[in-house]
């Protein structure tokens, strides 16, 4: 490529600003020496178009893309992954060839993170939530061959639809509860999912409703929301008995899904992870470092 021509690659969002993402992708860089930049774009809905031709025209290695565009990038790619096809939202595209193929890796990055605690295959798992994030990780479970996954959430049009499409991946039973109470996990559950924004900082007193005293030793509790770590859902659990995780993993391990799809390369995770931590817990650590 030549001494100084860096390997390109991006996000595209709005509002881009928040996103931690370009912090931990330059972690993973300097600690394996790839000679690359991450470069975190604002990109508004009608500049989507423009900024996938632009990304084609300077050779990017690919992008990921997040909120408003997961969806609308769709008519952008000229192929799909059987994960991005059956979620219908696409968060990580690469560019082979001028070719845009367009994947889903927040589930992978999920099952990444869940695998070395509990394999999910034969398992029923409880979904809380029905959003881009839990359809996301319900196609991921299914594929991984769950038992059943049973879908809990508020607006029950939205939880049905999502269970239809587990139904829909393979071999995995699933239904949907409408989520108007506290919600008791089922005793044969071995695996609980919170996949809603509840609790997300800044509104970090919240929990999802449901019967804690449900929760205990034999469970294994996720949480998606990356902020704060420690969400007061995942505290509730540990202090019953249940092995937890965190949310953060699964957004390094998006991330190092990305980078390996991009560059052909592993990704540094534990290099990652401590830059997640410093963005997230300690912002104003990150001003040393090429961000
Ligand atoms: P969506 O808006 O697509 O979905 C939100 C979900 O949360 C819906 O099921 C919604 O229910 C439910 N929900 C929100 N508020 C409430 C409430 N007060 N009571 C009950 N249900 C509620 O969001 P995403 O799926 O994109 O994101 C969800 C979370 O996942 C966010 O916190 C995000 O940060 C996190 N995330 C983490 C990733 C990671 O790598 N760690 C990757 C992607 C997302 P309803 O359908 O009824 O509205």
């Amino acid at each position: 490529m030549g001494d100084f021509l860096p390997a390109l690659m991006g996000s595209f969002s709005t509002p881009a600003g928040d996103n931690p993402t370009s912090a931990i992708m330059a972690a993973s860089f300097r600690a394996t020496g790839e000679f690359a930049r991450y470069v975190n774009c604002e990109v508004p809905p009608d500049g989507l178009g423009a900024a996938v031709r632009g990304a084609v025209a300077m050779g990017w290695l690919g992008f990921n893309c997040s909120l408003p565009h997961k969806q609308a990038v769709l008519s952008h790619l000229d192929e799909l992954t059987p994960a991005g096809s059956l979620i219908g939202a696409v968060n990580c595209v690469r560019i082979a060839d001028g070719r845009l193929i367009g994947d889903n890796t927040d589930g992978k990055g999920f099952l990444e993170s869940l695998t070395p605690l509990i394999d999910p295959r034969g398992r029923h798992a409880v979904l809380l939530g029905a959003g881009g994030a839990a359809r996301a990780i319900a196609v991921e479970l299914a594929l991984a061959g769950a038992r059943r996954i049973t879908v809990v959430n508020r607006s029950a049009g939205r939880g049905r639809e999502l269970a239809a499409l587990v139904a829909s991946a393979g071999e995995t039973e699933a239904s949907c509860v409408p989520w108007d109470f506290a919600f008791a996990v089922p005793s044969d559950a071995e695996i609980l999912v919170n996949a809603t924004s509840i609790g997300m900082a800044p509104q970090r007193e919240l929990e999802p409703d449901l019967d804690y005293g449900a929760l205990g030793p034999g469970l294994v509790v996720a949480d998606v929301i990356p902020n704060p770590a420690a969400t007061r859902f995942l505290q509730r659990a540990r202090e019953a008995g249940a092995t937890t995780l965190d949310g953060r993993g699964m957004l390094v391990n998006q991330a190092a899904v990305a980078i390996q799809q991009w560059t052909g390369r592993p990704a540094d995770r534990a290099a990652m992870r401590t830059a997640l931590d410093r963005a997230l817990d300690d912002p104003s650590s990150l001003a040393d470092i090429d961000a």
